[in-house]
């Protein structure tokens, strides 16, 4: 029986990726090899010199299509033969090599709304819920829409093989998240990109929309972030904690950097309400839900383990936001 592999890449979109995928049959037993694609249809070539090039980087079985069929996550390169420019998990893949002494982890929160007819669903129809209260992590169907999707959404990504450690209702109605790690630097990233794709694909079987925007909805509704765990050996081993403390002075002092590639839109998320900081200011406590950079109450008792960025907006790329971190606090 011949293969099908859904080939998924990121185009040039700016200024926030997204995904793009087509399928490719494969002979039976057949590795996924090099393919190609027409590079002037995704923001990424010239009509004239149209043809950009895709690697296979990451495999796993295709829970939708079943089978011996796959989901192929690959890079983009162009004709000849460099990383494309939008290529940021090449630039990763760079940074990560010269550090793997430090074996840096991730786990990424990923949040997102879901959308029906343009509005948020969860919403009456062009109306607006009642207060922000009962719907984090509630049940019943006075709190909760969505449900099925989460979980064929869930099972995908467990039959997919990805690193999915759990999901769960968020503050604003239709709102979800889904976590995956801990993991490496590329690997966080690619699980979470097909992760994303998964979301995407099942939700069209359900005429819903998947968005990924900071503030889908102005006003006192909150926004959805990428919150970004992160540790290092040292911060995972006794007297880590003087450990993730350099790592957040060091976070303090490269805050433009940071945010050049926290999400397009962060000012609108990072207001200091809804659980944020403003991103004008930064600040990083124990268990604190306001600061850019939380130190959980268990590491901060156990004296070792993981700080979270909270500042990452919804719409990351997640191998932009592991080479700053990993930039600024292994460097
Ligand atoms: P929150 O309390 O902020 O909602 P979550 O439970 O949603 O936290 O997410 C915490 C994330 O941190 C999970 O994805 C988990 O895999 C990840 N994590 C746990 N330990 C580490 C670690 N040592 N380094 C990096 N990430 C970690
Ligand atoms: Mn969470
Ligand atoms: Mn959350
Ligand atoms: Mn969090």
């Amino acid at each position: 029986m011949p293969i099908k592999a859904e080939y998924i890449w990121l185009d040039g979109a700016k200024p926030t990726k997204q995904l793009r995928s087509k399928t490719k049959i494969l002979a039976d037993g057949q590795e996924p090899p090099t393919w190609g694609y027409d590079g002037s249809s995704t923001e990424q070539a010239d009509g004239s010199a149209s043809d950009c090039v895709l690697k296979p980087v990451f495999t796993c079985p295709d829970p939708i299509r079943g089978g011996d069929n796959v989901l192929v996550m690959a890079e983009v390169f162009n004709a000849e033969g460099a990383a494309h420019s939008t290529n940021t998990r090449a630039v990763l893949r760079d940074v990560a090599e010269k550090h793997t002494s430090h074996e840096p982890l991730f786990g990424i929160e990923q949040e997102y709304t879901m959308i029906s007819d343009g509005w948020p669903a969860g919403f009456p129809s062009q109306g607006y819920a009642g207060p922000q209260g009962p719907f984090y992590c509630g049940v019943g169907v006075k709190n909760i829409t969505g449900r099925e999707i989460v979980e064929a959404h869930m099972d995908a990504c467990l039959k997919a093989g990805l690193k999915l450690s759990g999901i769960n209702a968020e503050v604003m109605p239709g709102q979800w998240e889904f976590q995956i790690g801990p993991a490496g630097p590329t690997e966080v990233g690619d699980h979470l990109w097909v992760a994303r794709w998964l979301l995407h694909r099942i939700a069209e079987d359900y005429g819903i929309e998947i968005s990924i925007e900071p503030k889908p909805m102005r006003g006192d509704w909150n926004g959805a972030g990428c919150h970004t765990n992160y540790s290092t050996k040292a911060m995972r081993e006794d007297g880590g904690m003087a450990v993730i403390n350099a790592a957040c002075e060091a976070l303090g002092k490269n805050v433009d950097k940071h945010l050049e590639v926290y999400g397009a839109g962060l000012e609108d998320r990072l207001t200091g309400a809804h659980e944020t900081a403003s991103f004008k200011e930064f600040l990083y406590g124990v268990g604190n839900r306001g600061a850019s950079i939380r130190i959980p109450l268990h590491v901060s008792q156990a004296g070792k383990g993981y700080l979270e960025d909270r500042r990452p907006c919804a719409n990351i790329d997640p191998y932009e936001v592991a080479r700053v971190l990993i930039e600024t606090t292994c460097g």
